[in-house]
């Protein structure tokens, strides 16, 4: 085989090897996302957002002005597992900013 024929190879290799990783990454995202929308709806999340709404006595942390209405998770690798300190009470508008600010999506809950 030509060098030629053995580029061509390869990089009909690659391009495969990124469609599957790409198709693999975009089923556990939406495996991910399923999962954490459930645990949202869950009695346990609802315990643990009364708890730092709580806390907070209702007065968002971002800007210590707006009543908080939504409750933040600073990272997603204690997810089902927080501690009341990785999570935060914010308002509406806070929420948004950071979640734009960390390129995520905003979930309203
Ligand atoms: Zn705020």
């Amino acid at each position: 085989m030509v060098a030629r024929q053995k580029q061509a190879v390869k990089d009909e290799q690659t391009r495969e090897n990124q469609k599957r990783y790409l198709a693999e990454k975009a089923e556990h995202d939406r495996q991910w996302r399923t999962e954490y929308d459930a645990y949202l709806a869950s009695p346990e999340w609802a315990r643990r957002r009364a708890a730092v709404l709580e806390r907070e006595g209702y007065l968002c942390e971002g800007c210590r002005k707006q009543r908080a209405t939504q409750v933040h998770h600073t990272h997603y690798r204690s997810v089902r597992d927080e501690l009341l300190f990785e999570l935060h009470a914010l308002c509406r508008d806070c929420h948004e900013r950071i979640t734009e600010r960390n390129g995520q999506g905003v979930k309203f809950l």
